[in-house]
């Protein structure tokens, strides 16, 4: 979870990630949710328990899968590079924000991303977990930072680009 800023991880990652459309940087930084939902679906994770999307192991385990992914499809190791550390960067940026009982129910939670499988200790520092005001902050800042980022970048290049431009 934490939308936005997976979101906006994606797009604070076009001036890396160059040639790839913002919408696969996007993809990746967000890969792990779309697997809670396929996983939720299939009837893998149930009742809060994500281990298999989010637990640190399996997000390092998807990481690498992506690298490699990433790299053959593109031919160029470092997009891989950027695409598998995206991916670890939702891992990251859950285990800064969750849990996150200020959003859902409005009392604390108990950390709810486990190191490993069903069973193991759960982490999760709990950025989101008592002041709704701090996870909106956050979550519209990210936003704000990362279309800048894009932004900036991309007039950037169009100049550079445009015929007869400096
Ligand atoms: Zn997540």
């Amino acid at each position: 979870m934490a939308a936005l800023v997976h979101v906006a991880a994606g797009f604070a990652a076009k001036p890396l990630g160059e040639r790839v459309p913002v919408g696969i940087l996007v993809v990746g930084a967000a890969f792990l949710d779309l697997l809670a939902m396929v996983f939720s679906y299939a009837g893998l994770e149930r009742n809060g328990s994500i281990p298999w999307s989010h637990g640190l192991l399996m997000s390092i385990g998807w990481s690498a899968a992506m690298f490699v992914l990433a790299t053959l499809v593109s031919r160029s190791r470092r997009i891989g590079l950027v695409m598998g550390l995206l991916v670890l960067s939702h891992w990251v940026i859950d285990f800064i924000t969750h849990p996150m009982g200020a959003v859902f129910g409005g009392q604390p939670l108990p950390p709810d991303l486990p190191l490993l499988f069903d069973g193991s200790p759960k982490v999760g520092l709990g950025l989101y977990n008592s002041s709704i005001g701090a996870a909106y902050a956050i979550e519209f800042g990210a936003m704000a930072a990362g279309l800048a980022i894009y932004v900036v970048y991309t007039v950037r290049r169009r100049r550079k680009t445009a015929p007869g431009g400096a």
